[in-house]
């Protein structure tokens, strides 16, 4: 004997009922029972329609069209002609049958559990009858048989509970004599003694199979359903989900206990005492290999097996100095919550007795709270305990393995893994057989906690980073077609799969949340919506995902101003703008701090010297102990390049002009000649150097005129520049005079930092300094005389694009 349950959506229609049978057909000889669930989303319709009636609302008519209009499509669909009208004249008389209770709820204006469970069976009646019709048109040897004569309950309708002894009985006799190849059955469905129908629960059909399945002895169970297996998470919600080969009986309980829909809990008790085997297969896909479920196999080098999560929970604490200490608190409170048939999800005490909480479903936190608080009154009017807290909205995540027991620091690893996402965990339980720990977290985080918490049980070699990116001129273009070149290499050399999930210009801006395709984002970006900042980081945090990192490729103030709103949500900020590091120290201090409270890296490395890496070389200095003393640089690409071009046969305006024509000046040259691009730059170094200074604290002997440097626009500036040739050249005879170069130099030493031209001789470090390069020269308490020297190409959009990339890449290995 096998046993096969076809689930709501391997029944939804009759192109799905056709593959039922097809499945069914393919089985080796022997007997099989089938056993099927209502209609996909039938079960909903009807519990809907009678809620509707009760209230009278008479658009429960409209629900029951609906249910009626399926079936009949159904059927229509699946029957030849001459079949056709006994069965739709059948199919008919049920719905009229259920039209009528319908009408009693409408008229009276209420329903009972016992009318609740007789209305919602008609599902099973109607789709198992169907079924087993197709089947005998299509040649099958079939009959149906109800399940409410074979699966016996007390009368608690609603909750019924089975009478194992009477059912295997009755399950006994009635297959002992049954001589089909195939009976259908009805899940789901099934009848009090005194003959009343009764229900087994939401998704009950698995429940039913395995009930029969274990009172026939049968050789296996197989759930067919719309996935191929268990999957270590829910592949709804996380992508790199995969189908669990095999796992033992005891896990598949953890996990549909906690959430794993797939199963229904109780499905797995039946069948464990007789160890029959059950597979979970996919109708849509058969000849996948599906999840096998048996008694306890060899411990796995994986400890944790899958992650699962409930929705929709409460969090009921009670609390009070006065219940240290008190026996039978906790019996009373779980005496008090089983009277009102309240299931407790998720208990945690704390060691000081001081308060008990306890995690519930939504829809129960109500009555709880008030049983409770009446059950404790005495107490309460006593201020020995305080009222019944309720905190909602949350959801609770488990993680799943027979051998985590044997293995510390899984729970570190997954507290750790949660704080690093910003989810915050509101109570968290183990239980007692070390099989599952499990967190009571915000319902908003779910998504984001199920795939930060897969990816590291799961995919510990791939990690996802979700770039938001705003600013796409020059730097930003480049960035972006870095990354597609590169994305593959990172996947398959470095493990790290980057999607960009959103962009800005100052126009327009563009989310997607399974990533934005990198060969053609700007148009993308054209028809995306209009740019608005606020509504980006709005859509940054409402997309919640993990591992997400705000790239900043602007120059602009407002943008800067916005970091501590991603920082403090755990998204980390790489940038290119200098302006939030070189504002005010406070301001910069405040960022550096957001971004270890929330364990979410603030990269600026392109700050300084572009793609060079120079604050990561600093970083590393001084988190090894040294302390840096002295810091002498070249760190405008711009200075450099105008001062290496500069001679007696050019003008000083002329080589400005060029530096500018070719992209080595900020597109107003003022900035870089006038050394507040410097000034920023070395004021970087020294804060990162962990010293304390403001922009105002550091001299600036400027080589332009005053008239020069208040110029407002880019004409009357060069203006300046041709007026003052004169005073350029002399700055250059004087150099050359003294066998010197120029070069514009930023210092800090002793405490105090400037910047300005230097006249540099032969056999400095900064005399053969080429093009566009950047040097530092750090005199560290290491490097008291022989400077740490780091040198080469400071300017320009492809090293500054590179750079960019080294920070994102520093925060995958974080
Ligand atoms: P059926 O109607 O066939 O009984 P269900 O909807 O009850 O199907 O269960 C299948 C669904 O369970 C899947 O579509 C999936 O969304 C959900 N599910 C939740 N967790 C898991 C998991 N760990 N593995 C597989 N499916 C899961
Ligand atoms: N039809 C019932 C439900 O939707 C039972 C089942 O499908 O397992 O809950
Ligand atoms: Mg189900």
């Amino acid at each position: 004997m096998k046993i096969l349950k076809f689930g709501g959506t391997s029944v939804a229609n009759s192109d799905n009922i056709k593959l039922v049978k097809d499945i069914t057909a393919n089985q080796p000889k022997g007997k099989t029972i089938i056993v099927v669930s209502a209609l996909g989303g039938v079960t909903d319709l009807l519990l809907t329609a009678l809620d509707l009636a009760s209230k009278q609302d008479i658009s429960y008519e409209d629900y029951l069209n609906q249910i009626e209009d399926r079936h009949l499509k159904t059927a229509q669909e699946l029957f030849s002609v001459q079949h056709q009208s006994k069965i739709l004249s059948e199919i008919k008389s049920k719905l009229n049958e259920l039209e009528t209770l319908m009408e009693g709820a409408y008229l009276i204006g209420e329903h009972t559990a016992k009318l609740s469970d007789k209305v919602v069976s008609y599902g099973e009646l109607l789709s198992s009858f169907i079924i087993s019709e197709y089947f005998k048109q299509e040649g099958l040897e079939a009959a149906l048989k109800s399940g409410r004569e074979l699966i016996i309950t007390n009368d608690n309708f609603g909750n019924a509970v089975v009478d194992f002894e009477l059912t295997n009985t009755q399950c006994a006799n009635f297959f002992k004599n049954d001589t089909h190849a195939l009976t259908v059955v009805p899940g789901f469905v099934s009848s009090s003694r005194s003959g009343g129908a009764t229900t087994l629960g939401r998704g009950g059909s698995d429940y039913t199979a395995a009930i029969l399945a274990a009172a026939t002895d049968a050789e296996a169970l197989e759930i067919w359903t719309d996935v191929s297996g268990m999957f270590t998470a829910n592949p709804k919600l996380v992508k790199q989900a995969k189908a669990m080969e095999h796992i033992s009986y005891e896990e598949a309980m953890e996990l549909s206990h906690f959430g794993a829909k797939v199963l229904y809990p109780p499905t797995v008790q039946p069948v464990l005492k007789k160890e029959i085997p059950i597979s979970i297969k996919n109708t849509f896909q058969p000849e996948k290999a599906g999840t096998l479920i048996t008694k306890s196999l060899a411990p796995e080098a994986r400890t944790v097996r899958g992650i699962s999560h409930i929705d929709a929970i409460s969090l009921v604490s009670l609390e009070g100095a006065g219940m240290v200490g008190i026996s039978g608190i906790s019996k009373r409170l779980f005496e008090t919550l089983s009277q009102e048939n309240i299931n407790v999800v998720l208990i945690t005490q704390a060691s000081s007795e001081h308060s008990i909480c306890i995690g519930i479903a939504a829809k129960d936190a109500k009555v709880a709270a008030s049983s409770l608080n009446k059950a404790f009154a005495y107490e309460i009017s006593t201020n020995a305990i305080q009222p019944v807290k309720v905190e909602d909205g949350l959801a609770i995540i488990a993680l799943i393995g027979d051998s985590m027991k044997n293995h510390q620091g899984l729970s570190g690893k997954m507290f750790s893994t949660l704080g690093k996402n910003n989810v915050n965990i509101r109570a968290i339980a183990q239980g007692a057989s070390e099989r599952n720990i499990s967190a009571v977290i915000n319902a908003l985080d779910v998504k984001k906690a199920l795939n930060t918490l897969h990816e590291t049980f799961f995919e510990e070699n791939i990690k996802q980073l979700n770039l938001f990116v705003m600013g796409v001129g020059n730097v930003g273009a480049k960035f972006l077609s870095q990354l597609r070149h590169q994305k593959e290499y990172l996947r398959k050399e470095l493990k790290i799969n980057v999607r960009v999930i959103g962009i800005s210009n100052s126009r327009k801006m563009l989310f997607q949340e399974n990533g934005i395709l990198l060969d053609h984002w700007d148009k993308a970006l054209q028809e995306g919506q209009a740019a608005d900042l606020e509504k980006f980081i709005f859509g940054v945090n409402q997309l919640n995902l993990r591992n997400s990192i705000f790239v900043d490729i602007t120059a602009n103030q407002t943008v800067a101003q916005s970091y501590g709103r991603y920082l403090s949500k755990s998204v980390s900020v790489v940038t290119c703008n200098k302006i939030a590091c070189s504002s005010d120290y406070d301001s910069y201090k405040k960022l550096k701090d957001l971004a270890k409270e929330y364990h979410a890296p603030f990269l600026f490395e392109t700050n300084v010297g572009a793609g060079l890496p120079i604050l990561d070389t600093l970083k590393h200095l001084i988190i090894s102990g040294d302390k840096v003393t002295k810091i002498q640089a070249v760190l405008s690409g711009s200075l450099n390049y105008v001062f290496n071009n500069f001679d007696q046969n050019t003008t000083f305006a002329a080589v400005v002009k060029k530096a500018q024509e070719e992209g080595y000046t900020e597109p107003d040259p003022k900035i870089d000649l006038s050394g507040i691009d410097v000034m920023r730059k070395i004021l970087i170094l020294i804060r990162e150097s962990g010293y304390r200074m403001e922009l105002s604290d550091i001299a600036n002997k400027s080589f332009l005129s005053q008239k020069s440097l208040s110029t407002k626009n880019n004409k009357d500036f060069f203006e300046t520049l041709v007026a003052e040739e004169a005073q350029f050249q002399k700055l250059y005879k004087e150099a050359s005079e003294n066998n010197c170069k120029l070069k514009y130099v930023a210092e800090f030493n002793d405490g105090k930092a400037s910047v300005g031209l230097q006249h540099i001789p032969k056999g400095h470090d900064f005399y053969h300094l080429e093009g566009s390069d950047n040097i530092i020269l750090f005199f560290t308490q290491r490097y008291p005389v022989q400077p740490l020297i780091i040198k080469g190409a400071g300017a320009g959009a492809d090293v500054t694009a590179s750079g960019i990339f080294a920070d994102i890449i520093r925060i995958a290995n974080f």
